[in-house]
């Protein structure tokens, strides 16, 4: 009988834990019931404004009104194009176990196990990866042979462009979701030629469910599905170390509203960053990184790092209630964005 009384012992506490946590997030978040107005965009943005405070203030760029379709074909292959020509930071060390290989515009990161390498995002094209994560790996002293998995966080072209061609180099096996595999295999939400192909879903390679876990020799990264800039996008969750100290790290797999007038894949969004917000709170999440970084700063905290003493306070560590503070910007832009859409 204990077997059956534990359980419902453990449901209760779940329970009241989940009301105290929606009491929590009610207080932080605006109302969502009320008509979409004028009034509640204002709102929605203020609160956006307010839980962002200094710290997070890249990520009201959400706020901003997005499109409600996408640009003309032109303009997208040149708006790309200028942005993948930007020069190239240099690679860097984040956490004793993460590394940045990113372009300037879009990132890479690569997650070093004990049994090899676990790429997050592959960039731009077949060049993108030769020379920034091939060499930027290098440059950090690991070696790309090691690449095992390529977790393609949502398929857009600017994180699968490069896969392909590490896929079959190094035989790594490319990590996707169901939805954002179908979508490359039918009908691509964006396509420009300075983009890869891509990749061709072959025998190794995975479809993600929302919580699988990808184990690689000491390390384990948790794949949640959190659907909205794509409904398959993908965000990591895994653990870092600096200084021999562990942390818990997320990286949002999809941040910008760039896909139109899309109200339900609004609303999917706003779920994930609440959901996220919960996993954020139970699992003591206290790093935030992004695909792009110009929404995580990435760039600054590395060049930070490069010049301090290694004992110091490693900037990518942002304290769990600054992580919940960023998913609720994002959440409060897309509430912001939703009404903005229903009344247009
Ligand atoms: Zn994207």
């Amino acid at each position: 009988m204990a077997f059956r009384k534990n359980p419902r012992t453990l449901l209760l506490k779940t329970t009241a834990l989940a009301a105290v946590a929606a009491f929590i997030q009610g207080c932080a978040q605006t109302p969502a019931q009320q008509p979409p107005s004028e009034a509640t965009i204002a709102a929605h943005v203020a609160a956006a404004t307010r839980d962002a405070g200094t710290d997070l203030a890249p990520l009201l760029a959400l706020c901003k009104p997005a499109p409600a379709a996408q640009p003309p074909q032109a303009e997208l292959d040149r708006g790309l194009k200028a942005l993948i020509d930007k020069p190239a930071p240099p690679p860097g060390m984040a956490f004793d176990n993460l590394y940045f290989v990113g372009a300037d515009w879009v990132s890479a990161w690569a997650i070093k196990t004990s049994d090899g390498i676990i790429l997050i995002d592959a960039l731009n094209n077949q060049m993108e990866a030769a020379a920034l994560i091939e060499g930027g790996m290098r440059r950090l002293g690991l070696d790309p042979a090691q690449i095992r998995y390529v977790v393609v966080t949502h398929g857009h072209g600017d994180h699968y462009g490069g896969a392909p061609y590490l896929a079959q180099k190094y035989g790594a096996r490319v990590v996707m979701s169901e939805a954002d595999w179908t979508m490359t295999e039918t009908k691509l939400e964006f396509a420009t030629p300075v983009w890869g192909a891509p990749p061709k879903r072959g025998a190794g390679d995975v479809s993600v469910k929302d919580g699988d876990r990808l184990v690689l020799g000491d390390t384990t990264v948790t794949l949640y599905i959190t659907p909205g800039h794509t409904m398959g996008t993908i965000s990591p969750v895994f653990d870092v170390t600096a200084n021999g100290q562990k942390h818990r790290a997320m990286l949002w797999g999809g941040t910008a509203f760039n896909f139109g007038k899309n109200v339900p894949r609004l609303g999917s969004y706003i779920d994930a960053t609440r959901r996220m917000g919960s996993v954020a709170q139970a699992q003591k999440i206290d790093v935030l990184v992004s695909n792009h970084s110009g929404y995580d700063g990435s760039q600054g905290k590395l060049a930070a790092l490069r010049q301090q003493p290694a004992s110091a306070a490693n900037p990518f560590v942002i304290g769990t209630p600054a992580v919940s503070r960023a998913l609720n910007v994002m959440g409060e832009c897309a509430q912001a964005q939703r009404d903005r859409f229903v009344l247009q």
